[in-house]
């Protein structure tokens, strides 16, 4: 028994009215699909939660179609200042429903519902606010003499942040004067379908939002669709790949946001209790399954026994279990296939010789669970140090000097995000400057801002998202 015990404090789903079957959302309605129906299942208890549509070649074509027609004759018309009060009006929905998206977000994923509660449904109002205010400004930012939109956006997302993808995808491709198919991932597609019930009630023109359910090939024939103008992708490096060669030779425009396998790097003057804190945060907010996750821990030699000492302390602190318990730290992980990828890839650090520790916490019988997991005397070349694991595994990495320290840390394929930790203000911007990673967080980690530019750079993708950067992808001939 631990020092704190704490009982039960289970959110309730009787907020959720949830149907049983979901249909496809095309030109503003709930529409049978012609493909392959499949389930959605909460990862924590394998429990059946809905029905979800599949879609077909030509459900996706009716989508792009209804999305094509939507934007010659209503939104490419509508002023900036029309646009963004339909935005204004998806931001205050979400807010108002905002418990109901939390405990829906939370069944679906997996991850705890003080996140989805506190982190996801938040940021995703503030996506919407932020980007509502851009939509009556484009012409005053510098974004060329006449910006205007591309058309139809094709976006697919992932399923570790099922509703803040959406809103990174669909808020600023609306505030641009685009119109949206969005495929959600198919082990989470439930918030994107209560989304669609918003736009509905926002009476959001038909067409504007079409959401289409499905695996893999539905994706890639979203991709492919003659009429889509501009991809937007979030989701693994290799899937990013394949959609890169798609659209290779095409007029498409495209943004990829890929993995990442971000050093975190704590010197020795770093405030160790706060950078503790910061370490946990960084890999195991999100069970890990973040594509900027701080997953590489590089601890200056002097201090490391202390730090992993603080750290395995802390995390035996951390509780484990129902995403809906509010007191859960650490929820299911997304899904069957997901927790067999942690397990190889935790294997193989143990056979490279790496040491592995794993928090003691207990297991439920049912579900998708993975515990806290710590590898240390990992060296550069172990694939736990290379590979994206995306789960709750640490991988802890030494170094003696700021230059070491910077070496190593780039020493990946991958630049999406990078952590430092010190006490020196000098320190932080003179290392910061030379790691080639898209966002550095200082004194900090995973702290996301809508008016905050986010991408990566080699194999963590092209192209950012958020801010006004985030706008250019959706605007012809706008340079950041
Ligand atoms: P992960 O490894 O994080 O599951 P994926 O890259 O496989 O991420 O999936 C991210 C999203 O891309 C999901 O919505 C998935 O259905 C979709 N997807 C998978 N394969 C393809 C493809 N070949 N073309 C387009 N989309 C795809």
């Amino acid at each position: 028994m631990s020092f704190l015990e704490y009982a039960p404090a289970p959110e309730s789903k009787a907020i959720l009215n949830l149907r049983d079957s979901y249909g496809l959302f095309i030109d503003g309605e709930f529409v049978d699909g012609s493909g392959k129906s499949f389930t959605t299942i909460s990862p924590a208890d394998e429990s059946h939660i809905a029905e979800i549509a599949g879609a077909s070649d030509d459900d996706i074509d009716r989508a792009v179609t209804a999305a094509r027609r939507a934007y010659d004759k209503v939104w490419s018309k509508m002023s900036g200042r029309d646009r963004g009060k339909y935005l204004f009006r998806i931001a205050r929905l979400v807010q108002e429903r905002a418990r109901e998206l939390a405990v829906a977000e939370s069944l679906d994923n997996g991850k705890p519902i003080k996140e989805s509660r506190d982190v996801d449904v938040p940021l995703v109002a503030s996506w919407f606010f932020y980007y509502a205010g851009w939509a009556d400004k484009l012409d005053y930012a510098g974004l060329g003499a006449n910006p205007r939109a591309h058309g139809v956006a094709g976006q697919i997302i992932p399923w570790n942040f099922p509703l803040l993808m959406l809103a990174w995808k669909i808020a600023p491709a609306l505030a641009a004067g685009n119109t949206v198919v969005l495929k959600p991932a198919e082990t989470t597609p439930l918030t994107a379908l209560i989304f669609a019930e918003i736009l509905q009630q926002a009476d959001l023109p038909a067409g504007v939002v079409n959401i289409v359910t499905g695996a893999g090939a539905t994706g890639a024939t979203l991709v492919r669709h003659p009429e889509v103008d501009k991809v937007a992708f979030t989701g693994s490096t290799g899937v990013g790949r394949d959609i890169a060669k798609a659209v290779a030779g095409t007029n498409k425009k495209v943004t990829l946001e890929l993995g990442g396998k971000a050093a975190n790097i704590v010197f020795d003057d770093a405030p160790i209790d706060q950078a503790v804190e910061g370490i946990v945060n960084g890999i195991f907010f999100n069970q890990g399954h973040v594509c900027c996750a701080g997953s590489r821990l590089l601890v200056q030699e002097s201090i490391h026994d202390e730090v992993i000492d603080r750290l395995k302390t802390r995390l035996s602190t951390l509780r484990l279990g129902n995403p809906l318990d509010k007191n859960t730290d650490i929820g299911a992980i997304n899904s069957a296939a997901q927790l067999a990828r942690i397990r190889e890839l935790s294997d193989i650090g143990e056979a490279e010789g790496a040491e592995r520790w794993t928090a003691d916490c207990a297991i439920p019988d049912k579900g998708f669970w993975f515990a806290p997991t710590i590898f240390t005397g990992v060296e550069a070349s172990h694939r736990i140090a290379r590979d994206e694991v995306f789960g709750p595994v640490l991988s802890v990495l030494t170094f003696r000097t700021p230059a070491e320290a910077i070496a190593k840390a780039n020493n990946t394929p991958y630049g999406l995000s990078a952590g430092i930790w010190t006490d020196k203000g000098s320190r932080i911007l003179a290392v910061a400057d030379r790691l080639r990673a898209g966002v550095v967080w200082a004194n900090t980690f995973n702290r996301f801002d809508p008016a905050s530019p986010f991408g990566g750079y080699k194999e963590s993708g092209y192209g950012r998202e958020g801010g006004r950067h985030g706008l250019t992808a959706y605007l012809k001939g706008a340079a950041a």
